[in-house]
């Protein structure tokens, strides 16, 4: 089905700058309205950082709107030199998370909504992740998050934390409480694209060099307005049988690092006849439990 032509509301965080910017451009040019979050020149202007800065823009958008079709967190910080990663993972998770929580109600009675979280494809491509801070992060637990976060180094950090804001979409998206409410949640996973953020961790001292070290296909950066066609249209109605996805836009990147080829497990009579007894065993019980 084509995206509907009528008019929505939506709700960018992020929005001054990069992709969120870029959102906004997008769903205004599309003739939808659009509430924006950040910490400088938005409608809204709040520090997502503490709870109580999240309050207050959960507030100045309930102000603004009644209804809400969609949310697209956008506002996050980088894991480079002099970022404090206990900030990090407060802005890049719990700034996104408790926007969309606070605003459940808004989403639900708009009877058809969707919500797009930034995940982030250095999850998959990057050597490494902090397992204790996604934990907390998914356990809701912020002061644990951060506790764990001021351990490791904010290149660490952000990839824990996208890495949670990607489970959290999977496993919150196919609830009674979002998806039964008529709220698709999907997050999407960028590789490197051109915005200030990344400019910033270009100048990195210590990471900028590896900044250009990750591979793609294309030869070249993403661009802000790629990213949000993909939000576009994991927003619209296009989308309506997306609900916990994934989805990797990086130009073939994590492609690249991560060729993994499915495995077919069955390759003789013996070994298929077991699997399908197996097979069946298990849908058995599922169907059991189910009841
Ligand atoms: P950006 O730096 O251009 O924009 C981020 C925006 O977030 C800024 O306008 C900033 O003011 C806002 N922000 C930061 N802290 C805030 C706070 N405490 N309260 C309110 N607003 C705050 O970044 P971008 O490159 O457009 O990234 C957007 C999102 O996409 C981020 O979550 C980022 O982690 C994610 N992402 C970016 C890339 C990339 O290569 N650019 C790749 C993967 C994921």
């Amino acid at each position: 089905m084509a995206a509907s032509a009528e008019s929505r509301t939506y709700v960018v965080t992020g929005a001054a700058s990069g992709i969120g910017a870029a959102t906004v451009r997008l769903l205004t040019e599309r003739g939808h309205q659009v509430v924006g979050v950040d910490r400088h020149d938005s409608d809204v202007v709040a520090d997502l950082s503490t709870p109580v800065g999240r309050q207050q823009a959960v507030a100045a958008v309930r102000d603004l709107t009644d209804v809400v079709h969609g949310v697209v967190p956008c506002a996050g910080l980088a894991g480079i030199t002099g970022v404090d990663p206990e900030l990090l993972v407060s802005v890049n998770y719990f700034g996104a998370v408790e926007l969309v929580e606070g605003l459940h109600d808004r989403l639900a009675s708009s009877g058809n909504a969707a919500v797009v979280l930034l995940s982030s494809n250095s999850v998959t491509c990057q050597p490494a992740w902090s397992a204790p801070v996604a934990k907390a992060c998914l356990n809701g637990d912020e002061d644990r998050a951060r506790a764990a976060a001021a351990k490791v180094p904010a290149v660490i950090a952000y990839p824990s934390s996208k890495a949670a804001l990607a489970w959290w979409a999977r496993r919150e998206g196919v609830k009674k409480k979002w998806a039964g409410a008529g709220i698709r949640i999907n997050a999407i996973a960028p590789g490197l694209i051109a915005t200030p953020m990344t400019v910033e961790v270009k100048a990195d001292p210590v990471f900028g060099r590896f900044a250009d070290s990750y591979p793609t296909a294309l030869k070249r950066p993403g661009r802000p307005d790629e990213v949000a066609e993909l939000i576009g249209f994991l927003l619209s109605d296009a989308a309506s049988l997306m609900v916990g996805s994934v989805v990797t836009v990086d130009g073939g990147t994590d492609a690249i690092k991560n060729p993994r080829r499915p495995k077919g497990v069955a390759t003789n009579r013996v070994a298929s006849t077991g699997l399908a007894k197996g097979m069946s065993l298990f849908s058995t019980i599922s169907q059991r439990r189910r009841r």
